[in-house]
């Protein structure tokens, strides 16, 4: 292949779906990728045992599942197959039992008692708009795509993040903290409202909040095979340290955090929007805690068992204080726990007397402590005997999760704090949030919008961006799996 027409710098979500954006217009496409591995948030390894895949950082996919760039790749075309547990998500009660969030939306208000008319009144109106409340949600911010969405949205936000919101037993309270804690940061909080609605919404659409079969690598192998047969190359074990190495090209995408641009184009930049990019903030720390057990997570209340994603944060008000403690810099004896036990959805993800089971601590930011041991008290103060199933475990702590993969800065899955202004003007209040002032350089991670989650929608808004300004090209390309693959220029 001669010179590329665009680089894109990372391999996760956001890199592969511009790179494959580019690569589908018709241009020649070259991606550099640190690790030896690409997919970013997207691999799947062997961490413990060799025929036991564990995700390293994604597992569970309500975004992947509804984004517009992943409706149109079409991974179920591709051979993908997204599993869509019963429970999307179970909240365990500290006094036994537990809240259950059931893909089928009468199941799960039928169990909420005299919340369950409120927990329909909030939900059902938005899983009704079908995928156009998730296209607001992962939009670029700048857009109104649908104002009765945006409605809807917007009257719900309020009453749900302050104080403790308009849910009356502790059932649903938990239920909805629960959901509201993948903000990662203090709550109540609107961002948290607002995230707990995308996804507490889409718990109960008909994706649901789906694993890809075999781990979450499927999604990115998927990307990589449609990136390669349209030209695309990929150099893995590339870490770009500075700008001015890489091969000229008309355009230039990096899927890397503000930290990163700053390390590796910093001198480039005019003062103001690098002192931009400084003053951007990072949020709370996840550590990481993967286990090889003997049997599935021996849950106290049987039912947590039928769940794909399992919230270990107690009631509401202990999940608020673990929550905030955490975002303002202070470890926590009992963190906000996630864990997936990905055989219950899949079951060719175990093998007989061995399975992985998935967890994350939220814990402050930077954090250096191993969480293993931190996790499994924590499950077992709700599945007692868990420890006794452990085979092997292993964890990365918050400061190690950086070292990783650099976006995750101090161990923030988030690459951003999800606060008001970041959640909205990530990493800078621009009109073009892509665009930097560097010609045809843009930004496409995570810390753009619409920000964290797998979706990839940031990294393909982004190439839309760049193929509109650097090549001309307004009609954004057939993603589908139908259309055909042309070979570009000079390969
Ligand atoms: C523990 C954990 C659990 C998560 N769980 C979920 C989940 O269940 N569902 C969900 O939707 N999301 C989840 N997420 C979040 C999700 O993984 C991220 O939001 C998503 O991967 C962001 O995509 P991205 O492309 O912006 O960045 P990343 O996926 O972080 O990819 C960035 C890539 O760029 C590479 N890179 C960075 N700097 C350079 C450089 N200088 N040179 C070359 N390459 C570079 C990195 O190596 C990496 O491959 C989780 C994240 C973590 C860490």
């Amino acid at each position: 292949m001669r010179d590329a027409d665009a680089v894109v710098v990372g391999s996760g979500p956001n890199g592969l779906a511009a790179a494959v954006t580019m690569a589908r217009a018709g241009l020649r496409v070259a991606v550099y990728e640190r690790d030896d591995v690409v997919g970013g948030g997207l691999r799947t390894l062997a961490l413990l045992d060799s025929d036991i895949r564990h995700d390293i950082c994604s597992a569970v996919h309500p975004l992947a599942g509804s984004s517009r760039f992943l409706r149109e790749f079409d991974l179920a075309a591709r051979g993908v197959r997204m599993l869509r547990p019963e429970v999307s998500y179970a909240h365990p009660l500290p006094g036994g039992g537990a809240a259950l969030a059931y893909a089928d939306l009468d199941a799960t208000c039928a169990e909420l008692g005299e919340d369950g008319p409120r927990w329909r009144s909030l939900m059902e109106p938005l899983v009704g708009r079908g995928h156009r409340v998730t296209d607001l949600f992962l939009s670029d911010q700048r857009s109104l795509p649908d104002p009765v969405a945006a409605a809807l949205v917007a009257s719900r936000i309020l009453p749900h993040g302050w104080g403790r919101g308009p849910f009356t037993t502790e059932r649903a309270r938990a239920l909805f903290a629960g959901v509201a804690g993948h903000v990662t940061g203090p709550l109540p909080s609107l961002p948290g409202a607002a995230v707990a609605l995308l996804l507490g919404h889409l718990a109960h659409a008909p994706g649901g909040w789906p694993l890809p079969r075999g781990g979450s690598a499927e999604i990115a192998d998927a990307l990589v095979a449609d990136l390669r047969a349209h030209g695309g190359v990929i150099h893995t074990g590339a870490d770009v340290t500075d700008l001015r190495d890489l091969p000229p090209a008309r355009s230039m995408l990096l899927d890397v955090a503000p930290r990163g641009f700053l390390s590796m184009a910093g001198e480039l930049l005019p003062d103001r929007y690098r002192a931009t990019l400084r003053r951007f903030r990072y949020g709370p720390g996840a550590a990481k805690a993967d286990f090889l057990v003997s049997a599935p997570v021996p849950w106290a209340a049987p039912e947590v068992g039928r769940a794909g994603t399992v919230h270990l944060g107690g009631t509401q008000e202990q999940m608020f204080r673990a929550e905030t403690e955490t975002a303002r810099g202070r470890p926590v004896a009992e963190p906000f726990v996630l864990l997936v036990d990905p055989a219950v959805t899949d079951p060719g993800r175990g093998a007989p007397g061995r399975r992985p089971v998935w967890a994350y601590a939220h814990v402050p930011n930077g954090d250096t402590r191993d969480p293993v041991e931190l996790v499994r008290r924590r499950v077992e103060g709700y599945a007692p005997g868990f420890g006794d199933t452990v085979i092997a475990a292993r964890g990365m702590s918050a400061a190690r999760l950086e070292e990783y993969d650099p976006n995750y800065v101090g161990g923030d899955i988030a690459a951003g704090a999800m606060t008001v202004r970041q959640t909205l003007m990530r990493p800078a209040p621009r009109v073009d949030p892509y665009r930097t002032p560097l010609r045809g350089v843009y930004l496409c991670s995570a810390s753009t919008p619409p920000g964290p989650g797998a979706h990839g929608m940031s990294g393909y808004l982004a190439a839309l961006s760049a193929l509109s300004r650097e090549h001309g090209i307004r009609t954004p390309p057939d993603l589908s799996p139908r259309s055909p693959s042309p070979t570009p220029d000079g390969c």
